[in-house]
């Protein structure tokens, strides 16, 4: 947000409707498709941000960050439990 912050967009004189879009799958719809009205400026566009479909998002944490971040206390047991403990 930061990267438009304090600018202002406008469409023959008049403030646009800003849509965005946390993900989109690769293109945006046309306004249409999505609300009532065409807008002439919300035309569906391939969206390079988006072009992973099905975006993953994967992070990992050791244990004991696990233990600190949740109060747990997971690090104390063998891994085996732990492995059970969480597809439980
Ligand atoms: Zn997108």
């Amino acid at each position: 947000m930061d990267n438009t912050k304090g600018q202002v967009i406008t469409y023959k004189s008049q403030l646009i409707f800003p849509a965005f879009h946390s993900s989109c799958g690769g293109s945006t719809e046309n306004s249409e498709e999505v609300w009532v009205a065409a807008t002439p400026y919300l035309k569906g566009v391939p969206c390079p941000y988006c072009a992973d479909p099905e975006p993953e998002r994967q992070t990992s944490y050791t244990l004991a960050e696990v233990d600190n971040k949740l109060k747990t206390n997971l690090s104390a047991y063998p891994l085996w439990q732990v492995i059970t403990l969480i597809r439980q």
